[in-house]
């Protein structure tokens, strides 16, 4: 059974039948009809027959613990009332308090927080710290705001949802479109119902609490992911290829790490498009420029692509780190790249990671290779509880042991099951998920 039914049967029109004989749907079709979290849930599957995993605990695990929908309205600047929906899904706390973004997008749904917030779950327990996963979100395109709204908009959401988050509850970070200023609007809304509690949420301003290391944490997670891959795959970074589609916090720190670690990052994209070139991306020109303009300029020597093609380069390493289902069936087969690592979560469908591993592509799941943000994230908690800052070299050492710690932990149940990286960090993360859980008992 690749997922339960019984939970969660959000978009029904995934389900139903048009009418008239039903045909079989094609392996495309079908992968069209699955929801984010079914998605997830396919992926989690997978992994729970590897290992064995009784059939109750299964629907124990996937259960998502509390999920918070609220009305949002916001009387903007201009003077029109909106309202918009909020999420917070609380998949699981059995390892520690539940932990997990915020993001501002239109396409923010229930069913699709609902994936985040269980992605968060078994990140968490990849890399071993001790938290459960949630995710949040408002309905919402921050593009028609003026920055005043999004501050209204945010105070709102907290008004509604300070029950059910705190330090030791549910600890909300930064996401897509949301950043250390929305988390510092959180703590200060938080502090007229709770007194000034920092640890509230991570990724703040360092005049808040936050930690150094923070906002750089994912990318530099990510390049640890890709030189362990790298080098157990016996070839070298130096020189490699790179694509990244996405150029905000993840994908931009990304691709000055890996052009720092002396990668050539040949192409870049945002929601806009993309550029090219064969020579090697000046990565952090083209950041200061993106960040004055608001977007990836046009340059000098630059080519301007699409996403589309951007995927299809023939590149050494694929980063995906913009939205999720970004690699899908339909264009799979055309990504020549050897290696994918998912900066973003679920940017791949399981009709494309079903395509990558019948051709080899090694692909380092979003769960092990996007984790060094949480991981940050915590070292952040644990400053705030602990009133004690961490210098930036311990905060980048304790990050790169505990990336190299889950990396060789997921390589290693790998080898030891014959199976691929992500079903093999699934297996991992659900048996300690599963463990907590045991231990704990029911009741
Ligand atoms: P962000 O808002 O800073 O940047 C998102 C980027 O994606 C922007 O450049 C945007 O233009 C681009 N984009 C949006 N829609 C696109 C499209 N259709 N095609 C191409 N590009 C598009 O967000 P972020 O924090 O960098 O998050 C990116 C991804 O990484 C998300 O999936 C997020 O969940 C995941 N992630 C983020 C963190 C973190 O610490 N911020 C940690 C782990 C995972």
């Amino acid at each position: 059974m690749p997922f339960d039914r019984r939970i969660h049967p959000t978009r029904s029109t995934d389900w139903q039948h048009t009418g008239g004989a039903a045909a079989e749907p094609t392996a495309i079709e079908a992968e069209r009809r699955l929801t984010p979290f079914q998605a997830v849930n396919l992926q989690f599957e997978r992994a729970a027959d590897l290992i064995g995993l009784a059939e109750d605990l299964r629907i124990a695990l996937k259960t998502p613990f509390r999920e918070v929908m609220v009305e949002v309205p916001l009387r903007c600047v201009d003077g029109r009332i909106r309202t918009f929906s909020g999420y917070r899904v609380q998949h699981d706390n059995s390892r520690g308090p539940m932990k997990g973004g915020l993001r501002y997008h239109p396409e923010v749904d229930l069913d699709e927080v609902r994936a985040l917030a269980s992605l968060m779950t078994w990140k968490t327990a990849v890399v071993g710290v001790p938290y459960g996963g949630a995710k949040g979100g408002i309905n919402c395109d921050p593009r028609e705001f003026d920055p005043q709204d999004i501050e209204q908009l945010t105070r709102r959401f907290v008004g509604r949802l300070e029950p059910f988050i705190g330090p030791h509850e549910d600890i909300p970070a930064p996401d897509v479109n949301t950043n250390a200023q929305v988390m510092a609007w959180i703590v200060d809304e938080y502090a007229k119902y709770h007194g000034f509690t920092p640890a509230v949420v991570t990724g703040k301003p360092l005049e808040l609490g936050g930690s150094v290391g923070r906002e750089s944490a994912t990318g530099r997670g990510i390049l640890f992911a890709t030189q362990r891959t790298v080098a157990a795959t016996g070839t070298i970074l130096e020189g490699a290829r790179v694509a990244v589609q996405g150029f905000g916090n993840v994908g931009s720190w990304t691709a000055h790490f890996l052009s720092q670690a002396g990668a050539k990052v040949v192409a870049v994209s945002d929601m806009h498009g993309g550029v090219f070139d064969g020579d090697g991306i000046d990565v952090d020109t083209l950041r200061r420029e993106a960040k004055v303009a608001g977007r990836i300029p046009d340059g000098t020597g630059r080519e301007a692509i699409t996403n589309e093609e951007l995927l299809a380069l023939d590149v050494d390493i694929l980063i995906p780190a913009a939205l999720g289902n970004a690699l899908h069936s339909r264009n799979a087969p055309s990504v020549r790249a050897r290696l994918i690592v998912e900066g973003a979560n679920h940017p791949v469908t399981p009709g494309a990671d079903e395509d990558f591993r019948s051709r080899g592509i090694v692909v380092v799941p979003d769960i092990l290779a996007n984790a060094g943000g949480v991981t940050v994230s915590y070292f952040e908690w644990v400053q705030n509880l602990q009133r004690f800052r961490w210098k930036p070299e311990r905060v980048d050492e304790e990050l790169h042991s505990t990336m190299d710690a889950a990396y060789d932990a997921v390589s290693e149940l790998a080898k030891a099951h014959a199976t691929d990286l992500r079903t093999a960090a699934f297996a991992l993360a659900i048996t300690r998920v599963s463990e907590a859980t045991r231990l704990r008992g029911v009741g």
